[in-house]
């Protein structure tokens, strides 16, 4: 028996004008995810009432963590992602590669999509930088460079006084000089920030990349160093976490799974769907009994309120993995259990994360019943998991 776990990041969303009133789900023809719904299908509660809705908190519960209580941001688990260790003290903080405009405003949380050489150029000259690497030797700030817009940063002597940061895909449009750091280390932060566009307005490929410069470094999701406890001791499995982003990489090598890297696996809407199936099929291959495959694009093109890319997302999503891995899975093994499931919501009206139950379904290869819509509608009619930490014991067959 092999137990798998799909995530299409922040899919489920909720009706709008658009596209007609139904959500992306609800709008698309999904073979793939029709033949999943076949099984239980319902909603869960993936984030606890109170807490504040993101994939660190959700996906943290779907791996059977009680977030309410020993959950310490969730820069530390994108630190250990990226293969950052943090020392006692320290705080790693998520650093994007913004772009902003010429009257200081928040045009793209992600750099206009920079990724690849031309971010790694980008941090590498801002490190190397002399007046930066000056104020970051003063403030005890670190970067570890990474061929994302997403970057790592940590801070030494971190303290305990609570950190504030604006999330930068909540201001897109915004003037930043509104939502500079406030709390913890805010004034040295706030001069980093600043010093950053000064230094890459002026970069050679930022000039070529005309208004879409990847042009300042924005430090948000401070968090000190945590543990986790280890998934195959809770839960008698092991295998693979695929995934691009280093939040899910964290949470795997945190729990002692493997997250393999697998090339041209970008988090975006051209990311490597075929490599990232291989290497879930692979870890099965290879003896793993558990593998989970996480797909970041429809919750970053919600983010970016584009209705078309975040459809286009999902459609991927069913026609790239759901679809071949249903093909492919009985010549690996043909008795397999499938949990699909939305993290959270991710909002096209606002771009923001949603904490109301998601939509899930829980294949049987066993048992595979009649394919039916997989959708936020479904959802309303079907079982209810009020408690996310149960979700790994459902796939599991456990109690
Ligand atoms: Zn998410």
């Amino acid at each position: 028996m092999r137990y798998i776990l799909l995530i299409p990041d922040g899919s489920a969303d909720k009706p709008i004008p658009e596209l007609g009133g139904k959500t992306p789900l609800m709008a698309l023809d999904l073979p793939g995810m029709a033949a999943l719904a076949g099984g239980i299908a319902g909603k869960a509660r993936t984030v606890p009432i109170g807490v504040a809705p993101g994939s660190d908190t959700a996906i943290l519960t779907i791996f059977g963590h009680d977030v309410r209580s020993g959950y310490k941001g969730r820069a530390a688990l994108e630190a250990a992602g990226a293969g950052v260790a943090l020392k006692e003290g320290e705080a790693a903080l998520r650093v994007n590669l913004c772009s902003i405009t010429p009257d200081k405003r928040m045009k793209s949380h992600n750099g206009c999509g920079v990724e690849g050489g031309d971010a790694l150029e980008l941090v590498r000259a801002l490190a190397g930088d002399e007046a930066f690497a000056q104020l970051s030797e003063r403030a005890g700030f670190t970067i570890h460079p990474s061929p994302t817009f997403r970057q790592i940063g940590v801070l030494d002597n971190a303290g305990d006084e609570p950190f504030q940061l604006a999330e930068p895909h909540m201001i897109l449009g915004q003037p930043i000089a509104d939502h500079m750091p406030k709390g913890a280390r805010a004034e040295e932060l706030t001069a980093l920030i600043s010093l950053s566009y000064d230094i890459l307005s002026r970069h050679p490929l930022n000039l070529a990349r005309g208004d879409k410069a990847a042009n300042c470094v924005w430090p948000w999701a401070a968090g000190r160093a945590m543990s986790l406890p280890g998934f195959a001791d809770k839960y008698g499995h092991t295998g693979p976490v695929v995934t691009a982003v280093p939040l899910v990489k964290g949470i795997a090598r945190l729990s002692g799974l493997p997250a393999p890297d697998v090339p041209g696996a970008t988090g975006d809407i051209d990311t490597n769907y075929g490599g990232k199936l291989d290497a879930l099929l692979d870890g099965f291959r290879g003896g793993a009994d558990f593998g989970c495959l996480h797909v970041e694009a429809p919750d970053e093109c919600a983010h970016a309120r584009d209705v078309e890319a975040k459809t286009e997302a999902i459609r991927r999503f069913d026609a790239r993995i759901v679809q071949p891995l249903l093909e492919r899975m009985p010549a690996v093994d043909p008795s397999f259990r499938v949990l699909i499931l939305s993290d959270h919501l991710t909002l096209l009206s606002n771009g923001a994360h949603d904490g109301d139950p998601a939509p899930f379904a829980l294949y049987d290869s066993r048992k595979p019943g009649e394919p039916r819509p997989f959708n936020e509608d479904m959802a309303r009619y079907g079982h209810y998991v009020a408690d996310g930490t149960t979700l790994m014991d459902l796939l599991f067959e456990r109690g």
